[in-house]
C-alpha cells in the first residue's frame, strides 16, 4: 500500500505548483512503490521561503518555554505514533525493524532534550568594568534557516537540526533526500498536531539541484545546515559562503578501528563487525577499515570474517541482521568497490557477491564482505564505500597502527580494541577524527554530546547534537548597558 504526501508550506499539506510527483520504491522489495511525493521547483521553494520568513518574527518572539512546549509535545506525538513512524522507514530506507526502532526513539528523545533546552536558550551575564554599568550576552535566532539531509537517518538526522533550530527561534525550510522522505512528512504533521504555528516549519521535497539549489542561494536565507557526501556538501558550502551565510556540512567518513594484541580478539571482532555490518554500512561513522596489529591479525580475520558470514541478511520488516542496500545506485556502488577491492590485490575473506534467489531478487541486497591483506594506500582504503565492506589492514606496532588510523582525508570517528591505557589514551588524543573512542564501535554517539569530523568529513565551522546544536542555529550579542 502507497500513501500519497505533499510539501508542508505555511501549514498545509500541498501539490508542487507543476504537480510533478516522484515515487518510491522499498529497498527489501522493489517492485513495491511505498510512497509518492511532490517534484519541487523553485516556484515551490519560494512560496516555503514566503511562508517562513514571515512567520520569523512572531516566533523568535515567542518565549522559550512555550517553543519548548510544542517540541516536547511533538516528541509526544511521535512517541503515539512510533511503530507507523519505524515501519514506514523500514519500507522506504530498508534497514531492519531494530534499527529504524532505535532510530524514531532517538528522534523522541531529541524533541525532548531540546524542548527542555529551550528553556535555557538566553545568554550569560559578564561582570561589568564599571558601577552602574551591566554586561552580558544574548543569543538570538539566525533568522530563517535551509536544513538539508541524507538519506541514511532520514527520521534521526532531520530532527537533530529541526529541533534545536526551532528551539532557538529560526522558521526552517528542510529538503529531505529523496530516497526516503514519508517518515519526515510524519515529523511534520507531529510538529503541526503539537500547535507549531503555520510557516514555522516547512518541508518541501525534490532534486537536491532543482529544490536544494535554490535554497541555498536564496539571500532570504541566514543560514544553512547540510548533512551528506563530501562531494555535494563542499559545493554547498562553496555557494553558501558567496554571501556569508553561516554554514555548517557535516559529511562523510572512513573510520578506522584499530586492534591491538591486549585485545581480546573475538570481541574485537564483533565490535568492527557491529559496526562495519550495522545499517549495511550505509553510516558516516560505520567502521570501514580494520587496524591490526602482526600478532594478532590472522586470528581477527578469522573471527571478523566468521561473523560477517553469521549474519542474515533480509527484509528489515522481518527483523533481520542487515537489510538491504537503500537503492540499486547504492547496490552498483557497492558491487563496483568489491570489484576494485579485489583487482587490487587483497584477498576476499568473506561475502562479496549480490545476494540472489528466493526473496533476494527483489530487492537490493549484498552479503556482509571482508578483504584482508589490504594496503591502507588501495582505494577501498581511502574512499567512503557506504555498504557492508570491511577491509582489514596490517600494522606492525602501535605508532604503524595510529599512522595509519590518520592517512586518510576523512576524520570522522576512530576507535581502538586493546586492554593497554597508555595506548587507548595516546590513541584518542593523537587520532584526527570529531569522535574518538577506547572498546567501543565508531556508530553511535548519544545526542547530548558534540558530534563532526575533522578534516574533509566536515567544514569543522560548529558541531551538531548537545548545547551545540543551539550553538549553530543562533547568533551572540553583546550588550552594555549604562544607567
Ligand atoms: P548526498 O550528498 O547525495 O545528498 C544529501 C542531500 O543533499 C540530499 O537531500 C540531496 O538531495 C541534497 N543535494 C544533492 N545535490 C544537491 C545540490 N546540488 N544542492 C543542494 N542539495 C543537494 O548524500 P546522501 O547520499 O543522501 O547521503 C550519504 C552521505 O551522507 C554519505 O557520504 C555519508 O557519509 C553522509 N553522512 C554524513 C553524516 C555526518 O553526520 N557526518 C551523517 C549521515 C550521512
Amino acid at each position: 500500500m502507497s500513501r500519497t504526501y505533499g510539501n508542508f508550506i505555511d501549514g498545509e499539506w500541498t501539490d508542487s505548483q507543476s504537480g510533478e510527483t516522484f515515487e518510491v520504491t522499498n529497498p527489501a522489495a522493489a517492485d513495491e512503490v511505498v510512497s509518492v511525493h511532490p517534484a519541487s521547483s523553485e516556484a515551490d521553494v519560494e512560496a516555503a521561503l514566503d511562508a517562513a520568513v514571515a512567520a520569523q518574527d512572531e516566533w523568535a518572539s515567542t518565549p522559550g518555554p512555550s517553543r519548548g512546549a510544542i517540541l516536547r509535545e511533538a516528541g509526544n506525538n511521535l512517541e503515539a505514533r512510533k511503530e507507523e513512524a519505524t515501519e514506514v522507514l523500514v519500507r522506504e530506507e530498508g534497514k531492519t525493524r531494530s534499527e529504524a526502532g532505535g532510530e524514531v526513539q532517538r528522534a523522541i528523545d531529541i524533541f525532548h532534550y531540546y524542548g527542555a533546552k529551550a528553556r535555557d536558550f538566553g545568554g550569560t551575564v559578564k561582570s561589568a568594568s564599571a558601577p552602574g554599568k551591566d554586561l552580558y550576552t544574548k543569543h538570538e535566532p539566525l533568522g530563517t534557516v535551509a536544513l538539508i539531509t541524507p538519506w541514511n537517518y532520514p527520521i534521526a538526522i532531520p530532527v537533530w537540526k529541526l529541533a534545536p533550530a526551532l528551539a532557538a527561534g529560526n522558521t526552517v525550510v528542510l529538503k529531505p533526500a529523496s530516497e526516503a522522505p514519508a517518515v519526515v512528512s510524519i515529523v511534520l504533521e507531529c510538529l503541526d498536531d503539537a500547535g507549531l504555528p503555520a510557516g514555522v516549519a516547512n518541508t518541501i521535497t525534490g532534486s537536491g539541484s532543482e529544490v536544494g539549489g535554490p535554497l541555498i542561494e536564496s539571500e532570504r536565507i541566514d543560514g544553512v545546515s547540510f548533512t551528506g557526501s563530501t562531494a555535494v556538501g563542499t559545493m554547498v558550502a562553496e555557494t553558501a559562503a558567496v554571501d556569508l551565510k553561516r554554514v555548517q556540512c557535516e559529511m562523510g567518513g572512513k573510520n578506522p578501528t584499530v586492534v591491538m594484541p591486549s585485545a581480546d580478539i573475538e570481541d574485537a571482532a564483533e565490535t568492527v563487525g557491529v559496526g562495519a555490518f550495522g545499517t549495511t554500512g550505509q553510516s558516516c561513522t560505520a567502521t570501514s577499515r580494520a587496524i591490526v596489529h602482526e600478532d594478532v591479525y590472522d586470528e581477527f580475520v578469522a573471527a571478523v570474517s566468521d561473523y560477517a558470514d553469521s549474519l542474515v541478511v533480509g527484509d528489515g520488516l522481518d527483523d533481520s541482521d542487515m537489510g538491504p542496500h537503500v537503492s540499486e545506485n547504492e547496490l552498483s556502488s557497492t558491487l563496483e568497490y568489491i570489484d576494485i577491492g579485489a583487482s587490487e590485490g587483497a584477498t576476499l575473506e568473506a561475502g562479496g557477491s549480490r545476494l540472489s534467489g528466493d526473496d533476494y531478487d527483489d530487492g537490493y541486497f549484498v552479503e556482509p564482505t571482508v578483504f584482508s591483506g589490504v594496503e591502507n594506500d588501495a582505494r577501498i582504503a581511502q574512499e567512503e564505500i557506504f555498504g557492508p565492506v570491511l577491509a582489514v589492514v596490517k600494522a606492525d606496532s602501535f605508532e604503524d597502527a595510529l599512522d595509519l588510523a590518520n592517512d586518510v582525508d576523512y576524520g570522522l570517528s576512530a576507535s581502538i580494541v586493546t586492554q593497554d591505557l597508555s595506548e587507548g589514551k595516546r590513541f584518542v588524543n593523537e587520532v584526527e577524527a570529531g569522535v574518538a573512542k577506547i572498546n567501543e564501535k565508531t556508530t553511535g554517539l548519544e545526542l547530548h554530546v558534540p558530534f563532526g569530523g575533522y578534516k574533509d568529513s566536515s567544514t569543522n565551522t560548529y558541531r551538531e547534537q548537545g548545547d551545540a546544536g543551539l550553538d549553530f542555529f543562533s547568533s551572540v550579542k553583546t550588550i552594555y548597558e549604562n544607567y
